[in-house]
C-alpha cells in the first residue's frame, strides 16, 4: 500500500488526507499541535468556548460541494443555523446598519442611508452574483497544473465578466455616494488580506454570498466542522499524530522520501503533502533555495490581535457579530497594509457566540471575542525567539494594549461601559501567537494575500515544481484562505496526486 504523510492537521491537510485514504492510500497527518484544525482552534476556560480562528460559516455552497466530494453531505450534526442578520454594522457617527437578506429592511435601511440607493444595491447584487458563480469555476474549483490551463482564450472574456483590473473601492461609485455604504459592502476583502482600494472588484462575490446564501453558524461553534471532518478522516482510515513537529522534509534528487521529525524519528513515505503554511515549509522545512526568499518577499495578509474574554454577567445588547467601521476607511488600510501598524480608529470586530449558541457561556454569563486587524509582522523574526514582545520595532505588547482600549472604547457605542469590571479573565493573540502556534509566516493570519500577483496560475500551485512527489495544499496555495476554499484546496491537491502517481 502507498503511504502519504501530511504535514498539519489544517482544514486543508484533514481534507486531502481523506481523500487520499478513501483512495486506498495509507496517511498519517503528523501535527505540531494537541489537537486537529490549526487556525480553526477552540479552547475552553472555566465553562466559556471560543472559537480561536474562524467565526463565521460563510460559502455554505461551497462547504455542500466539499463534503458532497467526501462522499457525505453538510451534516445535520453539527446542527446549523442562519444568522441574519450577518453583521451589525456600527460607523463613527453612531449609525447602525443592520446586514439582512430581509430586503423589506434593507430598503428601509439604506434609503435613510442615502436616499434612492437601494437600486444600487440590487444591481451591485446582480454583478456580486456574477463575479461568485464565475469566480468558483473559474478561479476556485479550477487547478492550474499549467500555463496554458490559466492564459486560454475562452478565459479572456473573464477580464470583462470578473472585473480583476477593476478596483474593488472605486467600483462602488457605480453604486453607492454614500461612503458608509461603500464600506459596507467592501470591508470583507480584508478576510483576503486586502484593502479595497487595491483589490479587484472581483470580490465583491463575498458580499454578495453572504446575503445571498447566508452566513451560518453551527451549533458548539466552528470548531464543530473540524469535528466533523475528523470523523470522516479516521472513518476512511487516516492515522493521526499530535504533539508531532515535523523538523525537515527529506529529500533526494527530485523526490521527497519522508521526514525528520524533531524527536530524531525518520518516516519514510512515497509522497509527502505540506499543509503547514507554505513559505514557512520553504523557509523551515526544505533545503534552502531562492524560492524561499522570493516567497518571504511576496505580499502577505495582515494579522490580527484577538481578546478572548469570559465575563461574569450577559451583554445581551451585543449582537453575535458586530464590526465598528471607521471614518478614516481609507487610512484604516493604509496603517495596515503599508504601515504594518495599528490605525489611529481601527475598524473591529466583536463575536459573542452564547446569542447563537448558549451553551458557549456558562449560564447567566458571556463570552466574547474582540478582534483587531493589525499590519503583520514586518519580519518573520527568529523563531528560538517567540518570548521576544519587542521586534523589529514592533511593540507588540504596546499595539495590544492599545487596541484593547480601543474596544472598550467602541462598546461605549452599545451603552457598555463596565466590561472591564466584570472580566473574569483574558487570553489574547498577537501576531507572535500566531506564528508559534501555527507556524505562519509574519504572523499573517490569512497567508499570501490575494492580489491579482498572487492568485489564479500566479497562486503558489499545490504540488512543488521540482520535488514531483512534495505536494501542498492550505491558505497560502491555490486557491487561497477560508475554511472552504482550504477544503477545495485538499480536494485539488488530493486529485492532482491521485492523477500523478496513478493511483486507480
Ligand atoms: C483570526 C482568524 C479568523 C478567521 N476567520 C475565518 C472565518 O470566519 N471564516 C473562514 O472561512 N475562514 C476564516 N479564517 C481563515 C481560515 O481559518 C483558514 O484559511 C483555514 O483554516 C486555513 O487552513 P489550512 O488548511 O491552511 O491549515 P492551517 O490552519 O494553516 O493548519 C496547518 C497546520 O499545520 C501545523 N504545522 C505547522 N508546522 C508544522 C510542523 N513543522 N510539524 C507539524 N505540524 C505543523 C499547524 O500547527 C497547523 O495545525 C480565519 C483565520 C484566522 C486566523
Amino acid at each position: 500500500m502507498r503511504s502519504v504523510i501530511v504535514i498539519g492537521a489544517g482544514i486543508g491537510g484533514i481534507t486531502a488526507a481523506t481523500h487520499l485514504a478513501q483512495r486506498g492510500l495509507k496517511v498519517t497527518v503528523l501535527e505540531k499541535n494537541s489537537q486537529a484544525g490549526g487556525r480553526c482552534d477552540r479552547f475552553s476556560r472555566d465553562g466559556h468556548h471560543f472559537d480561536a480562528g474562524p467565526t463565521l460559516m460563510v460559502m455554505p455552497l461551497l462547504y455542500e460541494a466539499e463534503f458532497a466530494a467526501l462522499g457525505t453531505t453538510l451534516p445535520d450534526t453539527p446542527e446549523l443555523q442562519r444568522v441574519d442578520p450577518t453583521y451589525h454594522l456600527i460607523f463613527d457617527d453612531g449609525s447602525k446598519l443592520a446586514l439582512t437578506s430581509d430586503m423589506k429592511s434593507m430598503q428601509e435601511q439604506l434609503e435613510s442611508f442615502q436616499p434612492g440607493s437601494f437600486p444600487g444595491l440590487l444591481r451591485y447584487m446582480e454583478e456580486g452574483h456574477r463575479h461568485y458563480h464565475l469566480g468558483m469555476e473559474k478561479l476556485v474549483n479550477h487547478d492550474f497544473r499549467k500555463a496554458s490551463d490559466f492564459f486560454k482564450l475562452s478565459n479572456l472574456p473573464l477580464v470583462y465578466q470578473l472585473k480583476p483590473l477593476a478596483n474593488h473601492y472605486r467600483n462602488m461609485s457605480a453604486y453607492f455616494d454614500d461612503p458608509r455604504l461603500k464600506a459596507a459592502f467592501t470591508f470583507q476583502d480584508v478576510y483576503m488580506g486586502l484593502s479595497p482600494f487595491e483589490a479587484p472588484a472581483t470580490f465583491s462575490m463575498m458580499p454578495y454570498t453572504e446575503l445571498a446564501h447566508g452566513v451560518w453558524y453551527p451549533k458548539g461553534g466552528m470548531y464543530s466542522i473540524v469535528e466533523v471532518l475528523t470523523r470522516l478522516a479516521e472513518q476512511a482510515g487516516v492515522e493521526f499524530e499530535f504533539d508531532t513537529v515535523v523538523e525537515r522534509i527529506e529529500v533526494n534528487g527530485p523526490q521527497a522520501q519522508g521526514v525528520l521529525l524533531s524527536d530524531g524519528r525518520q518516516i519514510k513515505a512515497d509522497a509527502v503533502l505540506a499543509n503547514a503554511d507554505l513559505p514557512y515549509v520553504y523557509k523551515e522545512l526544505l533545503p534552502p533555495t531562492g524560492e524561499s526568499e522570493r516567497l518571504a518577499r511576496k505580499r502577505f495578509s495582515c494579522s490580527v490581535i484577538s481578546f478572548f474574554w469570559g465575563v461574569d454577567k450577559p451583554y445581551l445588547q451585543l449582537p453575535p457579530h458586530t464590526l465598528f467601521l471607521a471614518d478614516d476607511y481609507r487610512q484604516n488600510f493604509t496603517s495596515i497594509i503599508e504601515d504594518l501598524d495599528l490605525p489611529t480608529n481601527p475598524c473591529l470586530y466583536v463575536h459573542a457566540p452564547a446569542r447563537l449558541d448558549p451553551s458557549m457561556a456558562p449560564e447567566g454569563q458571556d463570552t466574547i471575542i474582540a478582534i483587531v486587524p493589525v499590519g503583520h509582522m514586518s519580519e518573520n523574526g527568529d523563531q528560538a525567539k517567540h518570548a521576544a514582545e519587542r521586534q523589529c520595532g514592533q511593540d507588540w505588547a504596546q499595539i495590544r494594549d492599545t487596541a484593547r482600549q480601543h474596544v472598550f472604547r467602541r462598546l461605549k457605542t452599545l451603552g457598555i461601559t463596565d466590561l472591564e469590571e466584570h472580566l473574569k479573565f483574558e487570553v489574547n493573540y498577537t501576531p507572535l501567537s500566531w506564528r508559534k502556534r501555527y507556524n505562519l509566516m509574519k504572523g499573517s493570519t490569512h497567508g499570501l494575500c490575494h492580489n491579482l500577483t498572487q492568485l489564479g496560475y500566479f497562486r503558489p500551485h499545490n504540488r512543488h515544481a521540482l520535488y514531483h512527489n512534495l505536494y501542498f495544499v492550505g491558505a497560502s496555495t491555490h486557491p487561497g484562505t477560508g475554511m472552504p476554499t482550504a477544503m477545495v484546496s485538499g480536494r485539488l491537491a488530493a486529485e492532482r496526486m491521485i492523477d500523478e502517481l496513478q493511483i486507480n
